[in-house]
């Protein structure tokens, strides 16, 4: 089937959204874990509507239910890559998606690399887009910096170019689905924890913290979960490096595909989510409504 959307993410942002879309009569599918900052918040008080303070927990869960009763379909999924053809193609760790329009709702990339130095390679044998760079490493010696499934698809994505993969897990355990966990023996694993990188010009390996050194020709950094800086490097959708960039209809570079929330590193707070999410929805029917009227 072809979702008229999908939303990733399901934090206060891709949840108004599908309160729109849903209620505009558009096919939506919500993608995400419940894992959005807001479950940090103990008492929200700034929120419209609560007489009281309500906890972020007690929001999430009530938007939960009130998408799903308008008809959206939530799944407990990440998703790790989004292709466009004609219409989007979404993968995530345990299956693939199809819709006409995709509105990211990520929240802000959180999770950073904690390895010293890494910056100082970025560009020079340090990459974070496998699908832009990995043609560079034909049958050279690559790394991917990550412990979860992102790091394992990452990987995958070398295949093609090189057998000479490990994955570095910076000294976290390996945070595999199952899923994953049968195509683990095509690459070496190595769980100690880095340093820093080490060369010249260019990567020319790791420093481990036991003071032994592993050469590499490339690193690629797929630490935690893909976040929207992830895609849009792969993608092409225009950002400031942390942060996608959108217009006031929260269109992105890409026709067809949205952002909204803390993914646009506008004040990050909840009503702003709920109002970007909104807007967003709104230029999705306007999208589909095209679309079907073309179709
Ligand atoms: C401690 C704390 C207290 C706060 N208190 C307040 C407050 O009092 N008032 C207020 O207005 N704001 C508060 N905020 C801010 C507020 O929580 C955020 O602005 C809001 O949650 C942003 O919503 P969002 O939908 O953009 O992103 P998030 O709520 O972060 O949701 C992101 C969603 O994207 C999903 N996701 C990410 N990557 C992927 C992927 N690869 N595949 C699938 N899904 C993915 C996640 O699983 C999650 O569901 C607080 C934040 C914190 C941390």
């Amino acid at each position: 089937m072809v979702y008229d959307a999908i939303i990733i993410g399901r934090g206060p942002a891709g949840i108004s959204g599908a309160v729109y879309t849903t209620r505009a009569n558009l096919s939506t599918l919500i993608i995400g874990r419940f894992d959005s900052v807001l479950l940090k918040a103990d008492k929200v008080e700034n929120y419209y509507g609560f007489e009281q303070p309500v906890s972020g927990k007690e929001l999430l869960l009530a938007g939960k239910k009130q998408a799903e009763r308008l008809g959206a379909r939530i799944i407990d999924d990440e998703v790790v890559s989004i292709e466009k053809d004609v219409n989007f193609k979404v993968h995530c760790v345990n299956d693939s998606y199809e819709a006409r329009t995709v509105l990211l709702a990520t929240g802000s990339p959180v999770i950073k690399a904690p390895v010293k130095n890494l910056n100082k390679y970025e560009g020079r044998g340090v990459s974070y887009c496998t699908t832009c760079d990995g043609f560079f490493y034909r049958n050279k010696k690559v790394g991917v910096l990550g412990y979860t499934d992102y790091a394992v698809h990452e990987a995958r994505e070398l295949v093609p170019f090189t057998k000479d993969i490990t994955i570095f897990t910076n000294g976290a355990p390996l945070k595999i689905s199952d899923k994953y966990k049968d195509v683990l023996s095509q690459f070496r694993i190595n769980e100690k924890q880095i340093k820093e990188p080490y060369g010249n010009d260019v990567i020319e390996g790791l420093i481990l913290e036991d003071g032994s050194r592993d050469e590499l020709n490339g690193l690629f950094v797929a630490y935690g979960s893909a976040s929207s800086v992830s895609f849009a490097l792969k993608m092409g959708i225009a950002t400031d490096g942390k942060s996608i960039y959108v217009n006031e209809k929260m269109e992105t570079n890409i026709p067809g595909l949205f952002a909204a929330g803390d993914c646009t590193g506008v004040f990050k707070q909840i009503s702003v989510a709920v109002g970007q999410g909104a807007i967003a929805a709104r230029s999705m029917i306007e999208t589909v409504r095209e679309i079907r009227k073309d179709g």
